[in-house]
C-alpha cells in the first residue's frame, strides 16, 4: 500500500490508480529558454523517485512531459515578454533554434542524473491546433471573454475556481488591489494572446477565434492540452514544483474542468519544495542560480547532486551549500565503496526489505530509506542483490563491478601466481615475503576464501 500526499486535500492517501496496474502520470517540463537551474533538477529529480517508486510497486508508469517552448511569460500574470523570444535575442539564435539547444541540454542533464526518460515528450509549438480547439470549446461553453490584447478565462464563472491552491475570498479581495489591466478579476488569465500589433513574432499561429489576428497559446492552456490527449480526460498523478500551485495547476485545473465537465480532472497532486541558497529561493530571475554544468566544471559526479538531493523529504525546503554537495559527494564515493567491497558470506535480514517498502511508500520517504542502506552496509546484514534492488529505487548507480579493480603488471601477476603456490604448499614464510615485496610495489594482498584479493595502495 502506497500513501502519497495530495496538494488538492492536503493529506496523506492510499494511492490507488484508475486503472488497476497502470499510473497515469503528467509532470510539468521546462521553459526551454536557458539551461535549467540544479533548483528546477530537484523537482525532476522527485519526479524520478516517484515513478520508480510506483515501478518497485509493479505498476506500469505512463509519464508524459512536456517542453515549453512557447508561451511562457517572464510574468506569471500574463504580462512581460514571451521567454522564448527574449531569450532569442539574447543569444542571436532563432527562438526555435534555442528550444532545440536547451532541451537537448536538459535531455543531458536528466540522462546524467540518472533520471528516467519520460515514455512521450510533447512540445508545446507541436500542438498548437489541440490548444486551439481548447480554447474555441471554452469560448463556445461561455466560459471566456476577449480584451484588444487577447482570450481570457473568466474564473468567476466557476464556482471551485482555486480548490487546489485553497484561494480564499480574503486573497481574492486582495488581489483586487493589483493593476489588472483589462481583466476583469485578478486571477483571470490569458488562454490565447494576439501578437501585438505591428510586431511580428517568430512564434505565432491563425486561430479562427482571433479575427485574422495571429497570435499564441498562454502557457497554462498547453499542459491542459497534452495531457488530455495523451492521458485522457481524468489520470493519476500530476506533479511540478512547489510554485506551480496557485497560478499554473490552478488555472490548469479550471479550464480542463471547465471544457469536460469531468471532476477531479487529476485525482493526485503531488508538489515539489524548493530548492534554497543563502536560505532563499533559487530561480532564474533571481539571478541566484547554479546548472548541472557549474558542478561539472567543478568535478562534482552530478549522482552526487542526487545524493545530496535525497538526503531530504520532497516536502521539505533544501538549502544548497557547496560544503553539503562535497560532504554528498564523499558519501556516495564511501557508500560505493563500501558496496565494491562487500564482505562475503553475509547473513542478510530480510526484515530491511520490508522496511524500505514501508519507508518509500510513505509518501516516499528517501531519507529513511537510505539510512537503512547505511545501517545494513555497518552492519553487514545487506547483500549486493538487496542493494540493486534498493537501487533501483534510489538510481544512484551503487554497484559499478569495474570500481576497486586493480590492473595488475606481467611482474605482480607473477608474484601472486607464486605465493597462491606457496600458499597451497604450506610455505607461509614465503607467502609472507611476498606480500611484504607486493607491498612495497603498492599492492596490498588479502586472503579470502575465494582467494587473494589484491587493492592498490
Ligand atoms: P520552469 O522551467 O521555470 O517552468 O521550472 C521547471 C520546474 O522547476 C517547475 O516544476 C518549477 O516548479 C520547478 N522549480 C523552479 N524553481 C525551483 C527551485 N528553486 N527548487 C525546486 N524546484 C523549482
Ligand atoms: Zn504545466
Amino acid at each position: 500500500m502506497m500513501t502519497l500526499y495530495n496538494t488538492l486535500t492536503r493529506t496523506k492517501e492510499t494511492f490507488e490508480p484508475l486503472n488497476d496496474h497502470e499510473v497515469k502520470m503528467y509532470t510539468c517540463g521546462p521553459t526551454v529558454y536557458n539551461h535549467a537551474h540544479i533548483g528546477n533538477l530537484r523537482t525532476y529529480i522527485f519526479e524520478d523517485i516517484l515513478r520508480r517508486v510506483l515501478r518497485y510497486n509493479d505498476y506500469k508508469v505512463i509519464h508524459v512531459m512536456n517542453i515549453t517552448d512557447v508561451g511562457h511569460l517572464t510574468d506569471d500574470g500574463d504580462n512581460g515578454e514571451d521567454k522564448m523570444e527574449k531569450g532569442s535575442a539574447r543569444e542571436g539564435k532563432t527562438a526555435w533554434e534555442l528550444a532545440e539547444f536547451y532541451t537537448k541540454a536538459f535531455q543531458r542533464d536528466l540522462a546524467d542524473l540518472n533520471i528516467l526518460e519520460p515514455m512521450i515528450w510533447c512540445k508545446a509549438t507541436d500542438h498548437i491546433p489541440e490548444q486551439i480547439t481548447l480554447v474555441q470549446q471554452l469560448i463556445d461553453k461561455g466560459y471566456t471573454y476577449e480584451t484588444s490584447d487577447g482570450i481570457y478565462f473568466d474564473t468567476t464563472k466557476l464556482s471551485d475556481y482555486g480548490k487546489l491552491a485553497q484561494l480564499d475570498k480574503q486573497e481574492l479581495k486582495a488581489g483586487a488591489r493589483i493593476d489588472m489591466g483589462e481583466k476583469h478579476h485578478p486571477h483571470d488569465f490569458a488562454l490565447w494572446k494576439f501578437s501585438p500589433h505591428g510586431e511580428k513574432r517568430q512564434m505565432e499561429w491563425d486561430a479562427l477565434f482571433a479575427h485574422e489576428r495571429k497570435g499564441f497559446p498562454g502557457w497554462h492552456i498547453e499542459c491542459s492540452a497534452m495531457a488530455t490527449k495523451y492521458l485522457g480526460e481524468q489520470f493519476d498523478i500530476h506533479c511540478g514544483g512547489i510554485d506551480h500551485v496557485p497560478v499554473h495547476h490552478t488555472n490548469e485545473i479550471a479550464q480542463t474542468e471547465a471544457a469536460t465537465d469531468i471532476k477531479p480532472w487529476v485525482r493526485f497532486w503531488l508538489h515539489g519544495e524548493f530548492l534554497l541558497i543563502n536560505e532563499g529561493r533559487m530561480g532564474k530571475s533571481e539571478g541566484n542560480f547554479l546548472t548541472l554544468q557549474g558542478l561539472r566544471d567543478k568535478k562534482i559526479d552530478p549522482i552526487a547532486f542526487r545524493y545530496f538531493v535525497l538526503q531530504a523529504h520532497y516536502r521539505k525546503q533544501l538549502n544548497f551549500t557547496w560544503d553539503a554537495l562535497e560532504a554528498a559527494q564523499h558519501g556516495l564515493e564511501n557508500l560505493r565503496d563500501l558496496v565494491a567491497n562487500l564482505p562475503e558470506n553475509i547473513a542478510v535480514d530480510p526484515a530491511l526489505r520490508t522496511q524500505f517498502i514501508d519507508f518509500i511508500n510513505d509518501d516516499l520517504n528517501i531519507p529513511e530509506a537510505m539510512a537503512l542502506l547505511w545501517i545494513g552496509l555497518k552492519k553487514q546484514i545487506i547483500d549486493l542483490r538487496m542493494i540493486i534492488d534498493f537501487d533501483k529505487v534510489l538510481g544512484l548507480k551503487l554497484h559499478d563491478p569495474e570500481r576497486g579493480k586493480v590492473t595488475l603488471t606481467p611482474q605482480v601477476e607473477k608474484m601472486l601466481a607464486e605465493r597462491k603456490t606457496a600458499r597451497e604448499a604450506g610455505d607461509w614464510l614465503k607467502s609472507d615475503l611476498l606480500r611484504d615485496e607486493l607491498k612495497e610495489l603498492g599492492y596490498s594482498v588479502e586472503d579470502t576464501s575465494s582467494g587473494q584479493k589484491v587493492k592498490k595502495n
